[in-house]
């Protein structure tokens, strides 16, 4: 049983529904993770414990607080990278779902000089100016292990990360953010897009990005997410 409010098992069934569907849209495989604020305690936030996306259900959601430690542990195992969600989640009150991705198609972005911006309408989101990189040697120096598992890397991520959408991390993957799981959700498949596009049509040419009246769009959501949702074998 939990104490969970109507609205907070609202946004769990999202949170449920995201992993698999990001799995199944191969945004995230056997890593990766994606999260959802509490409506009950703001401060908080819910995500699996450390499981592959695809095959999270119910009972391996756990609620953690605003230092990313759990509230209940109960033995269970946690993604070791819990902290980028912590903490972007408490950096940006604009935001209540946050993914964390290894996508392999954003990776060349993420460690070259190519401006990864928004090349196709469906990615506006992306911005007119190339994406933020994060940097972690910047935080941990050169012996650092790559990953954001604890809370100063993963404040370091946020402050990088300011008011985009999404943040690159050289070397590693990226972070996406949204008002909303479904809207998350979104953005992350169509990120990776993006940076499979936007590698192809530089192997042809220059490309001509989105520009600034065009980037100024909202993303229509419930379309998509009832396909991605009966693709991943969502009940309807
Ligand atoms: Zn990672």
């Amino acid at each position: 049983m939990n104490d969970t409010t109507d609205a907070d098992e609202s946004r769990i069934a999202d949170l449920i529904a995201g992993n698999h569907i990001l799995a199944n849209e191969g945004v995230l495989d056997g890593f990766g993770h994606i999260s959802v604020r509490s409506v009950t305690n703001p401060r908080h936030f819910f995500m699996a414990r450390s499981r592959a996306p695809g095959l999270v259900s119910r009972d391996d959601i756990m609620e953690f607080d605003e230092r990313s430690a759990p509230v209940d542990q109960r033995g269970r195992k946690m993604y070791g990278e819990r902290f980028i969600h912590g903490e972007v989640l408490a950096a940006r009150s604009d935001v209540n779902a946050v993914v964390h991705s290894h996508s392999p198609e954003v990776l060349p972005f993420t460690v070259t000089k190519a401006p990864f911006k928004a090349l196709i309408h469906m990615a506006a989101f992306l911005g007119d100016t190339a994406a933020p990189v994060f940097e972690i040697r910047d935080v941990l120096g050169d012996d650092n292990k790559m990953l954001v598992m604890e809370n100063r890397t993963g404040a370091a991520l946020a402050a990088v990360m300011g008011k985009r959408a999404v943040v690159l991390m050289r070397g590693h993957g990226m972070t996406v953010a949204a008002e909303s799981v479904k809207l998350v959700v979104l953005r992350a498949i169509y990120t990776q897009l993006n940076a499979r596009i936007e590698a192809a049509a530089l192997r042809l040419g220059e490309p001509t990005f989105l520009n600034a009246f065009e980037v100024d769009r909202d993303d229509p959501v419930d379309r998509p997410w009832e396909v991605w949702a009966a693709n991943a074998g969502e009940a309807p």
